[in-house]
Parts: structure tokens; sequence; C-alpha cells
């Protein structure tokens, strides 16, 4: 469990737990872009990890956690930081069916959009005391009036779309949240769960209505497609698209934290119910995103039989005393 606030992102952590970003469809996770690591092992030995020089380490530390040093030093391969075109737009409720479909197509040609991102997220905000969706559309090549998104710019909005200009640094400075959240899951791309995930949020509303009344928290749901890479994520079992989906509760008045537990038993609760659906009906995908993870979760398992085993042989030879617990 997560709890207020979590605003602050380091380099270290988003880069051992992949690093999703708006530019993941055309460059991959973030830790795909690492092309040498400096680390200090167990031992207080300084060694360098990258393609040639100690590449079983190097493979490991592309997604195998904090588990075998501290990183002292990543190089990445650098691309132009072109600015972001944003788009904002808020839609109704009724048209989730129609937000949903165009969410699962645009996943399915997620890598043919190469310069583009859409996160899509249903929110229950107290001003107006009703869920709405909330969708943001991304093209990472500062390229507007593209056609990626126009399956979800069908559907009518509550209030006129925003469309803007930002540099990587203004919109990453807006991502700071004060989030309780639950999951994460990966589903495969079925707009069934989907469906299901938004009548889930509209029980965990009433659910927290009736618990802590109605201005006093709100939700959020987000679908994000989801690439694979060149690392330890196993994403190629089964070779199909994917959505990542997390789900959260803020709580919006003042010094609610011993209500925490309670609104997290419920959202995992909800969680719960989501996967098990997804199970059911054989779109549940066992693959749990690390950097999301809430402490319930076992990311590290979830990479498959053959990457577990490359995580813990890795482990063994350069930490052979289990100075840092894999
Ligand atoms: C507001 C917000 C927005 C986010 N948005 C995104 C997003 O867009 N995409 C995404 O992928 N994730 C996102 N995350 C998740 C984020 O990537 C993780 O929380 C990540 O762990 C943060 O990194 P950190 O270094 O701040 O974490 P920390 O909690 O400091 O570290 C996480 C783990 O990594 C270890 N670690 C950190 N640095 C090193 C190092 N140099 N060497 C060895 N071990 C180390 C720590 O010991 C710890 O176990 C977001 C989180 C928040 C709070």
């Amino acid at each position: 469990m997560k709890e207020n606030p979590v605003g602050v992102v380091g380099v270290g952590g988003l880069l051992l737990g992949d690093g999703v970003s708006w530019h993941t469809a055309r460059t991959g996770f973030a830790c795909d872009s690492v092309v040498d690591y400096e680390l200090v092992l167990a031992s207080g030995e300084i060694v360098h990890a990258n393609a040639t020089a100690r590449s079983d380490l190097f493979r490991a530390l592309k997604g195998g956690g904090s588990n075998f040093g501290i990183v002292t030093s990543f190089h990445l391969e650098t691309f132009p930081a072109t600015d972001l075109v944003v788009g904002r737009r808020s839609i109704g409720m009724e048209h989730i069916d129609a937000v949903i479909d165009a969410v699962a197509a645009f996943t399915d040609l997620d890598q043919a959009y190469h310069g583009n991102a859409l996160l899509s997220a249903i929110q229950y905000r107290p001003d107006t005391e009703a869920s709405m969706i909330s969708v943001t559309e991304i093209n990472t090549l500062n390229r507007a009036n593209n056609t990626a998104f126009d399956a979800v710019n069908r559907n009518p909005t509550l209030a006129p779309a925003t469309t803007e200009s930002l540099t990587l640094a203004q919109s990453a400075n807006s991502s700071a949240l004060g989030v309780l959240y639950a999951g994460p899951v990966t589903i495969a791309n079925d707009p069934r769960v989907m469906r299901y995930c938004a009548e889930q949020h509209e029980s965990l509303v009433e659910d927290l209505k009736a618990a802590l009344g109605t201005k006093a928290f709100s939700t959020i749901l987000d679908f994000q497609p989801l690439a694979s890479g060149a690392n330890m994520l196993g994403l190629e079992r089964p070779p199909h698209n994917r959505i990542l989906f997390v789900a959260g509760a803020i709580l919006t008045t003042p010094n609610s934290a011993d209500r925490f537990p309670q609104v997290y038993q419920k959202v995992a609760a909800m969680v719960q119910r989501i996967e098990a659906f997804a199970t059911s009906v054989g779109s549940h995908d066992e693959f749990v995103y690390p950097a999301y993870a809430d402490a319930a979760r076992d990311p590290l398992g979830s990479y498959g039989a053959v990457n577990v085993q490359h995580i813990r042989d890795v482990a063994k030879r350069y930490d052979p005393d289990g100075f840092f617990p894999a």
C-alpha cells in the first residue's frame, strides 16, 4: 500500500523498475535505453555491466530490480527531446463502451502509431459527485492533428477539449499525485475486461460514497497500452497486446490518514474481482509491472521461470553471500 504523498519519482527506482512513459511504444521501457550500468557490488567492488562486459548482469538489471548492487551511474542511449503535443478531453460515462472499443483498437495499433500514446482513465470527482472518462492523447513528435485518436475524438466532450505543446520537463512536473492505489493488473487487450472494470468502478464509488460521503474522495482507474522490449520482463510470452491497469483512490479531506486501510481494502477487493473475471474469460496476464506493484504483488515472480532463474543465477554469481535480498 502506498500512502500520500507519493509525488516524487527518482531516476534509480524508475530505471531499475523498467519505466513506462509516453515514449514506450517508440523507444521501449526506460530500462531498454540503458547501455551501461556502473554499480557497487556487495563485495565493495565497482564494476560496469553492459552488452560486452558482464552481459548476464546487464540483462538481469533490465527489470531485475535492486537485487545485485547499488547502481551509481546509468548511461542511456538518447533521442532528441522533442516537445509533446498533449490533448486532454473529458467524456461522459454514457460513452464508456465506445471509448473502450477505441482504446482496444488503439492498443492493437500501438506499435504502428509510433509517436503516440493514449492514457484513458475513469474517475469519480467529488466536485461533480459523478464519474467521467478522462483521456490524455500524446504525440511525442510534437505533431498535432494526427488521426491516431479519431475513434476517441468522435465522442462528445463534457467541456471543450484542450491541446497544448509541452516540453518533457513541463509534462513530467505535472505528474505528481497523491494516490492510494492497488495493483497493478495486466490483462490481454480485451474490451470485455475493460467493461467489467468500468462496472466494478461504479460499485466501488457507491461503496465509498456510503462509507465516506460524496465529497471525501476521488478515484482513478486507468488503462495503459503496454509494449514489450529487450529486457527481463518476459512479455514475449504469450505474444499478445496488453493493457496495464491500476486502480486508486484519493482521500480529499484533511487528516484522513486513519481511513487509508479501509479504503485500500475496498480498492484491493475490486482489483481482486477484476482479476478473477479476467481469469474466467482467459484474459488475465501474469505480468506484474514492478514500478507500480504494491506490497502484496510479486513482480519478479511474474517474469516466467527462465527469467526468474536468470535473476537467481546472476544474484548468486555477483552476491554469493546474499547481502541484497533477491
Ligand atoms: C507521482 C508518480 C508518478 C509515477 N509515474 C510513473 C510513470 O510514468 N512510469 C513508471 O514507470 N513509473 C511511474 N511511477 C512509479 C515509479 O517509477 C516508482 O515509484 C519508482 O520506484 C520510483 O523511483 P525512486 O528512485 O524514486 O524510488 P525509491 O523508492 O527510492 O526506489 C525504489 C527501489 O529501487 C531501489 N533503488 C533506487 N535507486 C537505486 C540505485 N541507484 N541502485 C540500487 N537500487 C536502487 C530502492 O532501494 C528501492 O528498493 C510513478 C510514481 C509516482 C509516485
